[in-house]
């Protein structure tokens, strides 16, 4: 479950990231001439190479679009959803067993419908990028892993809803959200201790200065040390990256291998205090409660949607009415169609409290130059310099620069702090 993807509806409240103006501390120290110094140590055509990489991506998220409703229209139009759950009918009377019959042969279908596109963006394409370490049998391994947690995570799910559905035609929508974020909830608490050690091995820190380093930054911040690991992120990727999981006590940070191989002990500073930011600032409950409120929208518009088309195309497509579990590739459908709109929202919730946890965490670690190379790092496989719309829709993260000028800023305002803390 990918909580980034699932957000699609909120409030505009997260453009207010503040506007960055740089000006020098009187030192002759200029952020602005700093940022772009940093810039210009990426050669041009690494820079080429990631901006094609990144804008790539915008159209990939068209395809995925277009690729899921023509899938939607093969399952629906073409009879295949009708025929499934007819199938799920004779294997057993029960209603919700049906419902989760019906469920597991159709995640199982469009997983293999959608192989191609998916072995294209996540196994050829990060080849061609030389983003990849993975081999192919090991990508299929892994993407098997993926669709049986799924398969467990939804099939319930959607005997949830349509038993919502049938027993309350007019407000299921309202249990529907309810149902989705109990499930997402679940999928959050158990994710760091059961699901993210189905595709990686997780340890503790290795013992070395760069883990006492880490430890001394999480103590200082109140992160308990049993909560910092280190993952082999290497088994897929080249990337380097680190995240913060969990809820209800699962919470830990993880740093993947690449990121302590790659870097130097001033960046790992850098990114730790970032992730420590997301920690001490509550982001997992404030996305959490963020979803909620766009599940709620999200389910209304779908129950809206899904009354219109099935009256209309209903009979067409062989489903007996909403109650009919034959409809789920239409509720697929239209939340894709709902993500796909609301993806500007959704990028900007997540990326305002990346924002945030960069400040948190250059106030924690005071690695401003760490940071900045960090930044440059990512640039692998981020555009480094987007224009201010192309940051609004398609990040999720405020781009190199922004995090560059941030970090330059920060150390104009601090370059007399050694006196001051002495
Ligand atoms: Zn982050």
């Amino acid at each position: 479950m990918n909580l980034r993807r699932i957000l699609a509806f909120a409030p505009l409240l997260a453009l207010l990231a503040a506007p960055i103006c740089a000006h020098a501390a009187g030192s002759g120290f200029d952020a602005e001439q700093a940022t772009r110094a940093w810039l210009d140590t990426i050669p041009p055509e690494a820079r080429a190479r990631s901006n094609a990489y990144y804008e790539g991506g915008y159209w990939l998220q068209l395809a995925d679009l277009m690729y899921g409703l023509v899938l939607a229209w093969l399952f629906l139009r073409g009879g295949l959803s009708a025929r499934l759950r007819n199938l799920s009918e004779r294997l057993t009377r029960r209603t919700a067993l049906q419902n989760m019959a019906y469920a597991v042969q159709y995640l199982v279908l469009a997983a293999l419908l959608t192989l191609p596109l998916n072995w294209y963006e996540g196994y050829w394409r990060e080849h061609a990028y030389g983003m990849s370490n993975q081999g192919a049998l090991d990508w299929a391994f892994d993407q098997l892993k993926g669709l049986l947690v799924s398969i467990l995570f939804l099939a319930p799910a959607v005997a949830a809803i349509w038993a919502a559905i049938r027993r309350a035609p007019k407000t299921w929508w309202l249990w529907g959200s309810g149902i989705a974020t109990v499930f997402l909830m679940i999928g959050i608490v158990i994710g760091p201790v059961f699901i993210a050690p189905l595709f990686n091995d997780y340890k503790p820190l290795a013992a070395g200065p760069i883990r006492d380093d880490i430890l001394s930054l999480a103590r200082a911040n109140q992160v308990p040390a049993t909560e910092v690991y280190e993952f082999d992120a290497s088994r897929q990727t080249k990337r380097i990256s680190a995240n913060v999981s969990g809820f209800l006590g699962t919470e830990r940070i993880s740093l993947n291998d690449n990121l302590l191989k790659r870097t130097s002990p001033a960046e790992i500073r850098a990114v730790m205090g970032h992730e420590i930011g997301h920690y001490a600032l509550n982001h997992i409950y404030k996305h959490l409660l963020a979803f909620t409120v766009l599940t709620v929208i999200g389910f209304a518009l779908a129950r809206w949607m899904m009354d219109r088309l099935i009256a209309r195309f209903g009979t067409a497509w062989g489903l007996r009415g909403i109650g009919d579990v034959a409809a789920l590739p239409l509720l697929f459908a239209v939340f894709s169609v709902l993500g796909f709109v609301g993806t500007p929202i959704n990028n900007t919730i997540i990326r305002t409290a990346e924002f945030e946890a960069d400040l948190y965490g250059l106030n924690a670690a005071r690695e401003p130059d760490g940071f900045a190379q960090v930044a440059v790092q990512l640039a692998e496989y981020r555009k480094m310099e987007p224009a201010a719309w192309e940051e609004f829709i398609f990040y999720d993260h405020p781009s190199g620069r922004t995090r560059i000028r941030t970090a330059m800023q920060w150390k104009a305002e601090h370059l007399n702090d050694t006196q001051r803390t002495q």
